[in-house]
């Protein structure tokens, strides 16, 4: 850690946190970064230091303790330096510390002021923006069972339309845009249309997908859902899709299943030990957060879409004044409250310090101090439903006491030291979530094609539709032997393995039908080798039911063997395609 601070003073006792294949490693006496914030973030801060504190000293008895280290950004750095918001050195000490928090923060109103949140992403490379949303029992919340929602989004932070590529209409950069992609790219659209380029890329997408995936694992949680608008933008929506799926298959091969083998292969009993990997067309994802938010875990989403949804699950659950977040990178994590600087109340001593508590909770987890960040989740809840509240939830619960920020925290205090049976609570949460886990998996053995209409799920690659129980046959098997199989097993058609110049085959029953007909040969001593049409057209599970259908007519075929890998691992049918526009539509593109 650099030793020359001009105004951060780094605690004397205290060891700094390090990072090793992208986890903190957290000693027993950490130092911990903060930043106070503007306007109200004092009055929140000072709460908030104090909770934690008292959690952490409950939760190991003295053993672990945080040393806190002051980092000034916004207002406070602008009086120590010399009007600089945002100084070199609180960057530096941020990516030193490796975990921090910070309150809301003022952005300087007028030209040449980068908003201080955009540059500590940027700087920092905090790609990946958090935000756990779930409901605590006894906060106001327009739901009717607000108590289903519990997510954790994964926004992605650093592109989509929020690059900043833009061009204003008439400007000379937008002439010359307008005029490349008219004439270059055959690109239509009205005259005078501002211009904004939306840039998704797979390294982008796939570190974003990756941070989801392995918080999931870490956090014993049951789905990762992408999150996406690829039926209308495919090359960059749409790619966001296929990169996640990709990471998860290629890095979390043996942890992941899709929702399609949860379905299929899995005849919707989920395997211990697997997380589905599923997707939904954001629009989907906003009913679905009201209608059915218990099948939703983990989120990943682009930017723009994770923005608005973040914002909206908040709501659901008691508004965004209380919902924590952070901006996580690689090496660094910078855990804030979500809600701004309010200055109104600056000072007074008013406000609510939820938002930078859980905030801080979040912090404690990511830390691996999960006891201490229990302590306040579960005590959390019985302060709120004793009415003891700060003036914004006062004004929506019936009967509650208005108290101040400090005494909000000084009742919280209190009861975390009267004793919390963390342990049996605790149990009581996993018992709750194993049931609930149990009854969705009853509904989706019960009742699959219901289950996947009412979660929005809509197939929408041949990947989605295969079936994979195939069955596979040798090239010197007789054809006798090969129809009793067909027979038998009910298909009516087999793969035939690879030829000596590795190409697969595929034999139906009308090849065998023309060729042993009229070919008027015994099927006794005819091979599969004879009659197997090779090579085979085979598709990736990727390949979009459109493009399916297409190959389809275009080759004059009935199925598609899907291939993966140079290995055919299933196929999909005309009536696979028919069965699925039946259940679930097709929806205009
Ligand atoms: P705001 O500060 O979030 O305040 C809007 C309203 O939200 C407040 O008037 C208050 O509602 C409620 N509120 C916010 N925090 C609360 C809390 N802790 N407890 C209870 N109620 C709370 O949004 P703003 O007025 O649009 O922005 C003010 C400044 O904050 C701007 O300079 C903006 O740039 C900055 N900002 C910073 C961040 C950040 O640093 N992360 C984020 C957003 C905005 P009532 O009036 O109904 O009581």
């Amino acid at each position: 850690m650099s030793a020359s601070y001009r105004h951060i003073e780094v605690p004397p006792r205290g060891q700094k946190i390090s990072v090793v294949d992208g986890k903190p490693q957290v000693p027993d006496q950490p130092i911990v970064g903060y930043v106070e914030g503007d306007g109200i973030g004092p009055d929140i801060t000072r709460a908030c230091l104090r909770i934690w504190d008292a959690a952490v000293a409950k939760a190991y008895g003295g053993k672990r303790q945080i040393h806190w280290c002051e980092v000034f950004l916004g207002e406070k750095a602008a009086r120590l330096y010399d009007g600089n918001y945002c100084p070199d050195e609180t960057i530096q000490a941020l990516r030193d510390l490796v975990v921090s928090i910070k309150g809301p923060l003022t952005t300087p109103v007028g030209g040449g002021f980068r908003s201080l949140n955009v540059a500590l992403r940027q700087d920092l490379d905090l790609y990946a923006c958090v935000r756990p949303v779930r409901h605590y029992a006894g906060v106001p919340s327009p739901l009717k069972n607000p108590g289903k929602v519990d997510v954790v989004i994964f926004r992605e932070n650093t592109e989509d339309v929020y690059t900043g590529i833009e061009f204003k209409a008439g400007s000379p950069e937008n002439d010359k845009l307008a005029k490349f992609l008219r004439e270059e790219l055959q690109a239509r659209f009205f005259d005078g249309a501002g211009l904004g380029v939306k840039p998704i890329s797979a390294f982008g997408s796939k570190r974003l997908v990756r941070k989801a995936i392995q918080y999931a694992i870490d956090n014993g949680r049951e789905s990762v859902t992408l999150v996406h608008k690829g039926n209308i933008m495919k090359f960059t929506e749409g790619a966001f899709r296929n990169w996640g799926y990709e990471v998860a298959r290629d890095e979390f091969g043996g942890v992941t299943i899709t929702e399609e083998q949860l379905y299929g292969e899995f005849k919707g009993k989920q395997p211990a030990g697997k997380i589905v990997i599923k997707d939904r067309i954001a629009d989907i994802m906003f009913q679905m957060m009201l209608l059915r938010p218990e099948e939703f875990d983990v989120l990943a989403t682009m930017n723009l879409n994770g923005d608005y949804l973040s914002d909206a699950i908040a709501a659901e659950v008691g508004g965004v004044g209380i919902a924590p977040g952070a901006n996580i990178g690689d090496a660094v994590a910078v855990f804030e409250a979500t809600h701004g600087t309010a200055p109104k109340y600056a000072g007074l001593n008013k406000v609510n310090p939820g938002s930078l508590l859980f905030s801080g909770v979040m912090m404690l987890e990511y830390m691996g101090w999960s006891e201490a960040a229990d302590l306040i989740t579960l005590v959390y809840p019985e302060v709120v439903s004793d009415g003891i509240v700060t003036y914004d939830f006062a004004r929506q619960i019936d009967g509650a006491r208005e108290v101040s920020t400090s005494a909000f925290a000084d009742a919280l205090i209190e009861r975390m030291q009267g004793g919390v049976d963390v342990e049996a609570k605790r149990r009581a949460q996993q018992e709750q979530l194993i049931k609930e886990r149990k009854q969705r998996e009853i509904r989706r053995l019960l009742q699959p094609t219901e289950e996947m209409i009412a979660t929005g799920r809509v197939p929408h690659s041949v990947g989605d539709l295969m079936t994979r129980s195939l069955i596979t046959v040798a090239e010197i098997e007789s054809i006798e032997t090969v129809m009793g199989v067909m027979a038998d097993n009910g298909v009516s058609s087999v793969v035939v393995d690879p030829d000596a110049r590795g190409q697969w085959g595929i034999l139906t029953r009308r090849d065998i039908v023309t060729k042993v007909v009229q070919g008027n040969r015994n099927p006794a001593t005819t091979t599969v080798g004879e009659l197997a049409s090779r090579p085979v057209v085979s598709v990736p599970a990727e390949t979009t039911i459109r493009d399916a259908a297409a190959l389809l007519t275009e080759k004059k075929i009935s199925r598609l063997p899907i291939e993966q890998s140079g290995r055919i691992i299933g196929i999909v049918t005309e009536t696979d395609l028919f069965n699925s526009i039946k259940k679930f539509g097709w929806s205009l593109e």
